[in-house]
């Protein structure tokens, strides 16, 4: 299927690792030209020169800022004031009690998760409204559905995203720009292979134990039963970025192995 997005030009936020670089490199195969960011310089320099060599000929560009605030989202309009698709894949997730999750450890998660999102695509919304053409992506996760109980405040800001994805559709209404959100579920970005691997040790477990349990008592509802790959989430994000993705806009994907069990 031709995604017939060649000469769009796509943002892909927290994008030198995981899903975000699948998601990238997945744009780029398909003609996108890509800019790349993440935190660090040199973190952005590797996966731009990582995207080129898995993609021969990819127009890939790198832009160093933290969008967990204001000025590093402005960083990013200042290198890059236009985009026709915008992926909102930043986030970060780490388990903590909920008694024991301060008021600052709340708002840098709704700072990270939520508030990057919602700057970076208010500033490029207007373009696409203007061009009557575009496509903006939140990752999401199926935590936004169903709440973990080990990190209420990583759910709470994946819930959001729903939210916020929902009303931005809402206001794109009879313009060719389409809002969605993704959900993945437990998926094996080099974020999540540190976070099991650091579990598997302080249990004194494999890692692959570790994976069975965890899908045993963790996500038993599971029908996937094991880790995805961040190429399998990159996959429908592609296409729901594609022109082929024109008349499906407000929705909520999931793309989670089936651990909600709900119908829809
Ligand atoms: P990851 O930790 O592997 O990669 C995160 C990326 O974000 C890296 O490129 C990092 O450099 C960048 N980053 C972190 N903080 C940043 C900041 N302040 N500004 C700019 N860049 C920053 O993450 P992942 O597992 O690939 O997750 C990506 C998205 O998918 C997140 O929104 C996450 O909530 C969602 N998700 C992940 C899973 C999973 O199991 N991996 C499941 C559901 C949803």
């Amino acid at each position: 299927m031709d995604l017939q997005i060649s000469g769009k030009k796509a943002v892909v936020t927290g994008s030198t690792a995981g899903i975000g670089f699948a998601i990238a490199s997945e744009l780029a195969r398909e003609g996108a030209s890509v800019v790349i960011n993440g935190r660090s310089q040199a973190g952005v320099d590797a996966a731009v020169a990582r995207l080129k060599a898995a993609v021969p000929g990819a127009l890939v560009a790198g832009c160093a800022a933290d969008l967990s605030n204001a000025a590093g989202c402005e960083a990013l309009f200042a290198a890059h004031p236009q985009a026709d698709i915008l992926v909102n894949n930043l986030g970060i997730f780490d388990p903590s009690p909920f008694e024991a999750t301060s008021d600052s450890e709340w708002q840098r998660f709704f700072d990270t998760n939520v508030m990057s999102g919602v700057r970076v695509s208010r500033h490029y919304v207007a373009g696409m409204k203007a061009a009557n053409w575009g496509r903006i992506v939140f990752i999401s996760s199926e935590s936004g559905i169903n709440t973990p109980g080990e990190m209420v405040h990583y759910g709470m800001t994946k819930s959001a995203q729903l939210a916020v994805s929902r009303g931005l559709a809402q206001s794109c209404a009879g313009t060719g720009v389409t809002v969605n959100a993704v959900l993945p579920g437990p998926t094996r970005s080099e974020g999540v292979a540190e976070f099991f691997g650091k579990l598997a040790a302080e249990s004194g477990i494999g890692l692959a134990e570790m994976e069975r349990r965890f899908f045993a008592e963790g996500r038993p509802t599971s029908i996937l039963k094991r880790m995805i790959d961040p190429s399998e989430v990159a996959a429908l994000v592609a296409y729901v970025c594609s022109a082929r993705a024109a008349a499906t806009t407000g929705a909520a994907l999931r793309v989670e192995g089936g651990i909600v069990s709900t119908i829809c």
